[in-house]
């Protein structure tokens, strides 16, 4: 729900104020107490050396600071998901993308092999990508939850709320020129809304200024080959979008 700010509220401050919680909110902090505020230090503006402008970071500093992180991800006992997993699923691909794909949790498949999209909806993903000429080791591929739910039900908000911090850590560190959201769950993570996929799929969205592209989850199109065709315009809008980016 927005918020009104009071009419005394210093107009020239807002600016910065919008700034800081932008920065908050890319540390995985989403409730502002005043313990988060001295937890997560002074505020500094974003390194000149983001996509948006100044030297690219070089793809082996990415895929350290990726390992790193993924390394942290695998000891995390942080939501009770980590009693049921085989393995963590932390994410694949190409660290200097200009796309990352982001699904909803792992799959049985996924968590005994320990990588995203292997299993059925996975192998139609990597036909899709290939129909758009993208080689799936290309992209890079993650999801939302990085432990598998049991029997494969939708995430809970609370597993969501204390997964995020990976996910967020991801995008910031491969700053993709776009982002595909696979199902409702990534979508409606990404965009923060409640609103159905057959809404979020026609808009035009931004995370964090990184152009957002929903459309289905590759297990929604095996269970109802009626989204297929849908999807494959969803794909052509994306391989499009690649080809216009720099
Ligand atoms: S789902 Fe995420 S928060 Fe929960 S245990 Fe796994 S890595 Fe940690």
């Amino acid at each position: 729900m927005k918020k009104e700010l009071p009419s005394s509220f210093p107009q020239e401050i807002l600016p910065d104020l919008i700034s800081y919680l932008k920065h908050l909110e890319g540390k995985g902090i989403r409730s502002l107490y005043l313990d988060d505020i001295e937890e997560s230090g002074p505020f500094e503006q974003p390194s000149s050396t983001s996509a948006e402008g100044g030297e690219p970071v070089p793809v082996t500093a990415i895929r350290k600071d990726l390992a790193e992180l993924e390394e942290g991800v695998r000891a995390c006992t942080d939501c009770p998901l980590h009693e049921t997993r085989t393995q963590v699923v932390f994410g694949v691909g190409n660290p200097g993308t200009k796309v990352m794909f982001i699904g909803e949790a792992p799959g049985r498949d996924e968590d005994l092999q320990g990588e995203p999209f292997v299993g059925r909806a996975g192998q139609l993903l990597t036909k899709i990508l290939e129909a758009i000429d993208q080689k799936r080791e290309n992209v890079y591929i993650t999801n939302i939850l990085k432990c598998r739910p049991p029997d494969n039900r939708d995430p809970q908000e609370s597993e969501v709320r204390c997964c995020e911090k990976y996910l967020i850590s991801q995008i910031e560190l491969i700053q993709p020129k776009l982002i595909c959201a696979l199902g409702r769950i990534a979508a409606q993570w990404l965009l923060q809304t409640k609103a159905p996929l057959g809404t979020l799929r026609t808009g035009e969205y931004y995370y964090q200024g990184i152009r957002v592209l929903v459309t289905y989850h590759p297990a929604a199109l095996l269970r109802n080959p009626q989204f297929k065709r849908p999807a494959w315009e969803d794909f052509k809008k994306l391989k499009a979008m690649l080809e216009a980016s720099p």
